[in-house]
């Protein structure tokens, strides 16, 4: 440097020429080049920069040297010179020295940013007057010493954390080492005991101290269990020659029962391979143990079951197509009865399809929806491939994927057919027994059993209520629900079947009897007390049966009653037609004789009126002329109403005789007619004959059919009014001829139809007395009519007219 220095051109900074330098300069750079100590200056307000040999290391290879020599300082240290222009400037003007230890600098050097830390000082350095004119640094790079003592803490900062993680492992394992539940340890190789962990003092009740430094073998740990000792004393010399040991062992606590455990030393090796320790480590597998046990046991038992079951067991697994149906199965395991019902021999491992016999599709969905679903299913149903019924409880067993299914069945075929038969008789005997209750509910007779002495209701029928009326009889004695038969002797009679055994047979027997609502009446019934007699031959009550014959008896004493009566008014009527006939008789003989006697004097009347009319006795007057008109008018008048009652009277006593011949029925009307003319044409009335055949004859006595005619015909003129008409017809059917005679006249009410044909009916006075006539007109008609074989009917319509039809018998009736 110092050869740097001399040759530098200092001219060209505002230091000037070197010769030209102070002294305090000169002294000061002399001192600086000379010092094996770092130092660096920084000379006027300018800082212009002068440094040695020991500095030039800081600036690095490739650094600010030489080009930092003769530069100003705040051109030099541009990275930096907010740290450390701030401190000049501080030493430049106050002219206090700075302290700086290990400050950290980075610095540009070796072409790149580098960590550096410094120990430095800076110092004020004054002139030949005193004033400060430079800063002197003096300092030394501690990078170095920084670095390996950042490096000496972190490792220490490291170690620190080894240590307290290696702690806290180490009191995690000794939570979990004295937490568990296992027996854990550690022995030396020579099996001296060197820890034990909480559990495995506590199963003895001890403290560490207890077992610390003894031998294993010899702790109390195996004190209860005889023979442990040597075992473990063994064990431990295998573990030290370096072998995993392991058993099962009996131990027995110092309280409570005997446990198992599983024992196990576990031996440790140095990285020789040598055996410096062992871990011994207990377990209680008491309860697993106990759990195996029982395990195996059911096992066994199910087994047993399994093998010696009626029903048949399999296991399947149950195959299915792309669609999730089921198509087939396979079997995994059968039992004995399986075997024995299918007749399948053990099909274990193989296909149903494998087997050659068709899997019924119907079991096959059953039973695919039961893996599918999970869902057991009880059914029973018969198999098409061989017609049998089976019994059968399907449940799935193990995970839903396996779809696995266990099958209980039972060939069902013979219980089903027994209970079909059963079924059918017990059906039979249902509707038997409810056609009994049925004949005994409803059976007209009445029935009711009564039991012991006191006759206790046991059952009734329905007749029975109707007999004794609704009330609650069962369960009640006699005298209870049927307080009114006491003091009727029944009761004495039950007493003696009940006591006898000998049927009580009673016809007819009144009671007396109050239904409810009705007043206390009296019935007969007709009665039979049969002894009902159960198991050994012993009368236990007795049966009631009959029938309510009331009705019946009531009905016969009415008939008796009117039979009476009956023969009673016979002998009445009988003597009152004896007379009636008697009176009958005698009126019409003496009409008849009263008619003969009455008729001799009427002719005499006649003949002298006419005689005088003819002017035999004298000439008489035209007024005496009317007079004798009138006097014959009456006379024929009253000697027509006499012909009529002889008539009749002759009718009625039987002495009219018929001389019946083929009469031409035209013919007759038509005379019949000619006779009515004159009236119908006086009363201005239309008369005519209707539709008759001219060969058509009926069987008639000539002269009665024209008197009926006639009758007829003058009835029908009588009846009409004038501008009226009279009709005649006839008809035939196979066997009779109808001749009719309709008027278009008054009519007859129909109250009067039935009775204008009896004698001397007519129909209203006023009108009699307008229209001459006795009443018998009809009746003598009628009378003709029967006796020709024939008949009379009206049909008649009030003002309107009527119709009267003689019906006589065909000449030759036609077959129908
Ligand atoms: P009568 O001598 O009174 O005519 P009938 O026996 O011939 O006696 O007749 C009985 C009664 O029947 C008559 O009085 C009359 O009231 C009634 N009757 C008979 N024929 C006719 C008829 N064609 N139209 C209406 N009434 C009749």
């Amino acid at each position: 440097m110092r050869a740097l220095c001399r040759a530098f051109d200092w001219s060209s900074t505002p230091l000037g020429p070197s010769v030209s330098w102070p002294q305090s300069l000169r002294t000061t750079t002399a001192i600086l080049l000379a010092s094996r100590n770092p130092m660096f200056l920084w000379w006027g307000p300018e800082l212009i920069q002068i440094y040695n040999d020991a500095y030039r290391p800081s600036f690095g290879a490739e650094g600010r040297h030489p080009r930092a020599l003769g530069m100003r300082g705040r051109e030099c240290w541009t990275d930096i010179w907010e740290v450390i222009g701030p401190q000049i400037e501080q030493v430049m003007t106050t002219g206090e020295p700075t302290w700086h230890e290990d400050q950290y600098l980075p610095i540009e050097r070796n072409g790149r940013l580098e960590d550096v830390w410094w120990t430095y000082s800076y110092s004020p350095v004054r002139d030949e007057e005193g004033r400060i004119a430079a800063t002197l640094v003096v300092c030394q790079e501690t990078t170095k010493r920084v670095v390996s003592q950042r490096e000496r803490e972190l490792l220490l900062e490291e170690r620190r954390q080894a240590e307290e993680s290696l702690r806290e492992s180490e009191s995690r394992l000794r939570a979990i080492y004295d937490g568990t539940y296992e027996y854990i340890g550690l022995l030396a190789a020579d099996g001296t005991v060197l820890s034990a962990n909480r559990a495995s003092l506590e199963f003895a009740d001890m403290r560490a101290d207890d077992v610390m430094g003894r031998q294993f073998a010899e702790t109390p740990w195996f004190d209860n269990t005889p023979g442990a000792s040597d075992a473990i004393r063994e064990a431990v010399h295998r573990a030290a020659a370096g072998e995993f040991v392991r058993f099962e062992t009996e131990m027995r606590p110092p309280s409570g029962e005997s446990r198992t455990f599983d024992i196990s030393l576990h031996p440790v090796r140095d990285e020789h391979g040598k055996v410096v320790l062992i871990v011994p480590e207990g377990r209680d597998v008491t309860e697993r143990h106990r759990a195996e046990v029982a395990l195996r046991e059911s096992e066994a038992r199910y087994r047993a079951l399994f093998e010696s079951l009626d029903a048949g067991l399999c296991v399947v697994e149950m195959i299915f197509d792309e669609r999730d149906e089921a198509v087939d199965c396979r079997f995994i395991e059968v039992n004995p009865a399986f075997t024995r019902q299918t007749g399948l021999g053990d099909p274990s491992g193989k296909r149903r399809s494998e087997l050659g016999r068709q899997f019924d599709p119907f079991w096959m969905q059953t039973y695919g929806r039961v893996a599918l679903t999970g869902e057991p299913i009880r059914i029973e149903a018969p198999t098409a491939a061989n017609g049998r019924w089976y019994d059968a409880y399907a449940f799935r067993i193990g995970r839903p994927d396996e779809r696995r299914i266990a099958v209980l069945f039972n060939d069902v075929t013979a219980a089903r057919t027994a209970s079909a038969e059963r079924d059918r008789l017990l059906r039979a005997l249902e509707v038997e027994r409810s056609r009994l209750e049925y004949v005994f509910e409803k059976a007209p007779a009445f029935l009711a059993v009564m039991r012991g002495s006191q006759h206790v209701f046991a059952l009734a029928n329905d007749a029975y209520y109707q007999l004794v009326g609704k009330r609650d009889l069962i369960g009640k004695p006699l005298r209870e629900a049927i307080p009114e038969v006491r003091e009727q002797g029944f009761e004495e009679l039950l007493d003696q079947v009940l006591a006898t055994g000998v049927p009580y047979i009673g016809r007819e027997v009144p009671v007396r009897i109050s239904r409810t609502g009705v007043e206390a009446e009296e019935r007969f019934v007709d009665l039979v007390y049969l002894p009902l007699v159960e198991g050994d031959n012993e009368r236990v009550g007795v049966i009631a049966h009959g029938t309510d014959v009331s009705e019946q008896v009531r009905a016969r004493r009415e008939v008796e009653r009117l039979y009476d009566l009956e023969q009673h008014a016979r002998t009445v009527v009988e003597e009152a037609y004896r007379i009636a006939e008697a009176a009958n008789r005698a009126k019409s003989q003496f009409l008849a004789v009263m008619s003969h006697e009455l008729r001799t004097p009427l002719n005499a009347i006649g003949g002298y009126a006419e005689l005088l009319e003819m002017g035999i006795r004298g000439p008489i007057t035209d007024e005496q002329r009317e007079d004798l008109h009138r006097i014959q008018s009456s006379q024929r008048h009253l000697l027509g109403l006499i012909n009529e009652v002889l008539n009749y009277a002759k009718l009625e006593t039987g002495s009219v005789t018929y001389d019946i011949e083929d009469v031409p029925v035209r013919a007759s009307l038509v005379a019949a007619e000619s006779l009515v003319a004159p009236q119908a044409r006086a009363k201005g009335l239309t008369l005519e004959t209707g539709e008759c055949p001219i060969d058509l004859t009926a069987r008639a006595d000539p002269e009665k059919l024209r008197q009926i005619l006639v009758n007829l015909l003058s009835n029908a003129v009588k009846f009409t009014d004038a501008g009226g008409r009279v009709e005649m017809s006839c008809s035939t059917d196979a066997e009779h001829v109808r001749l009719s005679v309709r008027d278009t006249g008054i009519g007859i009410p129909p109250d009067k139809l039935h009775v204008i044909f009896d004698p001397f009916v007519q129909v209203r006075s006023d009108l009699a007395r307008r229209h001459e006539g006795t009443g018998l007109g009809l009746a003598i008609s009628r009378d003709l009519a029967r006796g020709m074989g024939g008949d009379l009917t009206v049909e008649s319509t009030l003002r309107e007219g009527s119709t009267f039809t003689v019906v006589l018998l065909r000449t030759n009736p036609t077959a129908a």
